[in-house]
C-alpha cells in the first residue's frame, strides 16, 4: 500500500513519550518509516529538504536537552526472516523490532545465542550503533552483516563487521557527519551452542539457582533477574542506563591510580589496556543517590541517572556534568557519556 508523504510526516510531535528520560522536547517534523520506500517518500518531501535529520529507535540511548528543529525518522521497519546453513542460523531482522522481543522469540523458536543481551530496551537497527553489550557478550561477535540507506550516496548498503568498525560501545556509525539509517541487521548464530556464564553476576545467579549445566533459557533467565534487580526500570523511572562508558587507561596510569586508591575495580582487557568501573569512581566521590532537583544518581547503581519525574534534559546534563567534574578531580580521569546528548 502506498502512503503519501503528507500522511507520513508530523508536525511539532513532542518526544516525551519517545525516550526513555521522559523529558520534554518537540520535534518541528516526526515521520513514522516502516519501509525503505517510507523513508524514500518522506526524504523526497519539500518539508524535509535541507532540514536536520534524527534517527530514533526506541528513545533509550538519547538525552534530549532541547527541542530538534528538524525532522525526527522514527524507524519502526519489521520483519525476520531466518536461514540455516548447517553451522548457523542467519537471522536478517528489521531496524524497527524490538530488541528484548527478538531474543525471546529467537529463544522460543530454538535459536540461542543472544540470551546474554536479554532485557536491553531498544530497537534492532540501533543495536549497531553502540555495539550493544551486556554479562560478557558482544552483538559484534554475533553479527553478520547490516543494510544501511546512505543519505548522501542516496543508496542501499551493505556493511560486514568489519566495516562497522565495532569497538568498545563504539561503531563506525558514531563517527560520521553523513548519517546512515540502518534498514536491517543479520545475525550470525551458530548451532553449536556455549553458554557465556564467565561474568561474575551471571555465575552467581546460576550458583543460587544450583544450576551447573545451564540451558539457553537459564542463561536468559538469569540474566533477566539480574538486570530487573540492578537497573531501573525505564517504564517507571526515567533513565538510560549507564550514562557514562567504562573508561580504558593504560597499566602506567592504571599502577598510579591503584597506589592512591587500592580498592579500585579494574579489568584486565589484553594489550595492556584496563576497562575501570565507572560506577565505582562516582561512588567512591561519594555521589550515588545524589538528587539535585527531579535529576538523581540513581542509589543502587551510581553509574544511572534518573530522572525522578519532571526534570529537564539540561537538569539531567547539569548533573552528569557534576559528575564529571568531581570524578576529574579526584581521579584525573574523564568520564565520556554514553547516551547522544542532542
Ligand atoms: C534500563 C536500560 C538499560 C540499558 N542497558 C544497556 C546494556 O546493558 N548495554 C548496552 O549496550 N546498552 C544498554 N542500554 C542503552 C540502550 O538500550 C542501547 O544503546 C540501545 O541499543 C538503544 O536502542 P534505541 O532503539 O532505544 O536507540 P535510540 O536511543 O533511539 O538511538 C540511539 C542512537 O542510535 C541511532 N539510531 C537508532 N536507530 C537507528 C537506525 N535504525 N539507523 C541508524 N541509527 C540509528 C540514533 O540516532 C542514536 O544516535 C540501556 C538502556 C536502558 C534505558
Amino acid at each position: 500500500m502506498k502512503v503519501l508523504a503528507e500522511r507520513l510526516i508530523e508536525r511539532d510531535v513532542s518526544l516525551r513519550p519517545f525516550n526513555t528520560f521522559g523529558v520534554d522536547a518537540n520535534a518541528a517534523l516526526y515521520a513514522r518509516i516502516r519501509s525503505l520506500e517510507d523513508l524514500q517518500r518522506v526524504l523526497a518531501d519539500r518539508r524535509v529538504l535541507g532540514m536536520p535529520l534524527l534517527i530514533l529507535g526506541g528513545g533509550s540511548n538519547v538525552l534530549f536537552t532541547q527541542d530538534f528543529d528538524g525532522c525526527v525518522l522514527k524507524v519502526e521497519i519489521s520483519g525476520v526472516q531466518r536461514a540455516d546453513d548447517g553451522v548457523r542460523w542467519r537471522v536478517q531482522v528489521g531496524a524497527g523490532e524490538n530488541w528484548h522481543a527478538l531474543v525471546e522469540r529467537l529463544l522460543d523458536d530454538g535459536v540461542p545465542g543472544l540470551e546474554n543481551l536479554a532485557l536491553i530496551p531498544g530497537s534492532v537497527g540501533a543495536a549497531p550503533i553502540q555495539n550493544i553489550g551486556a554479562y560478557g557478550v558482544e552483538l559484534a561477535e554475533r553479527f553478520h552483516s547490516l543494510q544501511a540507506w546512505n543519505f548522501a550516496t542516496q543508496t542501499l548498503q551493505t556493511l560486514t563487521a568489519d566495516e562497522c568498525r565495532f569497538g568498545y560501545r563504539d561503531s563506525a556509525f558514531k563517527h560520521e557527519t553523513e548519517p546512515r539509517l540502518i534498514v536491517n541487521v543479520t545475525f550470525a548464530l551458530p548451532r553449536q551452542w556455549a553458554p557465556v556464564v564467565g561474568y561474575t553476576d551471571v555465575e552467581n545467579e546460576l550458583r543460587e539457582r544450583n544450576i551447573q549445566q545451564p540451558r539457553p533459557r537459564d542463561v536468559f533467565d538469569a540474566v533477566v533477574s539480574i538486570r530487573r534487580r540492578k537497573l531501573p526500570d525505564p517504564a517507571r523511572v526515567g533513565n538510560a542506563g549507564s550514562f557514562f562508558k567504562n573508561p580504558v587507561i593504560s597499566r602506567a596510569q592504571r599502577s598510579a591510580l591503584i597506589e592512591r586508591h587500592p580498592s579500585l575495580v579494574s579489568y584486565d582487557i589484553g594489550g595492556g589496556r584496563y576497562k575501570l568501573a565507572a560506577g565505582w569512581l562516582i561512588d567512591a566521590c561519594g555521589l550515588k543517590g545524589t538528587v539535585r532537583g527531579r535529576a538523581a544518581v540513581y542509589d543502587k547503581q551510581a553509574l544511572v541517572l534518573v530522572n525522578l519525574g519532571g526534570a529537564s534534559g539540561a537538569d539531567i546534563l547539569a548533573l552528569a556534568r557534576e559528575v564529571q567534574e568531581a570524578v576529574l578531580a579526584r581521579f584525573n580521569i574523564e568520564l565520556e557519556p554514553e547516551p547522544r546528548i542532542l
